[in-house]
């Protein structure tokens, strides 16, 4: 300690070609903390948009099927008019899912790496895609 605090700040661009999907974005939440030169602090990670989510788990793509029939079943995309939400757009569904699925992650920075837990990773989850959407890192530390 004693060292003087730094800030960094980017903004991450993802376009998923599909209306839903999930991007391990790890690799480059890593690059940003390399490009912040801190060692000590915390990274913020969160969505920049109200029908996409950033959230921790496995990299398993048995687990990712699960959360599609899962969160389906939640708030199933049709019919589209089940929602009030939905006077002049569809996606109500994708706010929910959303919803549920998170805003933003927290992780501490501890010796210059990410310090996670067994099998963590970071994840983008697009509910209404095929657009460019945003996603911001923050990080705070020395
Ligand atoms: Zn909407």
């Amino acid at each position: 300690m004693g060292g003087k605090m730094k800030s960094y700040r980017k903004e991450l661009w993802f376009e998923v070609p599909s209306r839903r999907g999930f991007v391990n974005i790890t690799p480059q939440v890593k690059k940003c903390l390399r490009e912040s030169g801190i060692k000590e602090g915390f990274v913020l990670c969160n969505a920049m948009h109200i029908t996409a989510s950033v959230f921790i788990n496995d990299d398993e793509s048995g687990l990712h099927y699960d959360y599609e029939v899962w969160l389906e079943k939640l708030a199933p995309y049709g019919p589209v008019s089940q929602y009030k939400h939905n006077v002049g757009e569809d996606n109500a569904d994708a706010h929910m899912k959303r919803q549920i699925m998170g805003r933003e992650v927290v992780v501490a920075i501890t010796d210059g790496k990410l310090d996670f837990g067994t099998w963590e990773q970071i994840f983008y989850g697009e509910f209404d895609g095929r657009r460019r959407k945003r996603v911001l890192v923050k990080i705070i530390g020395e």
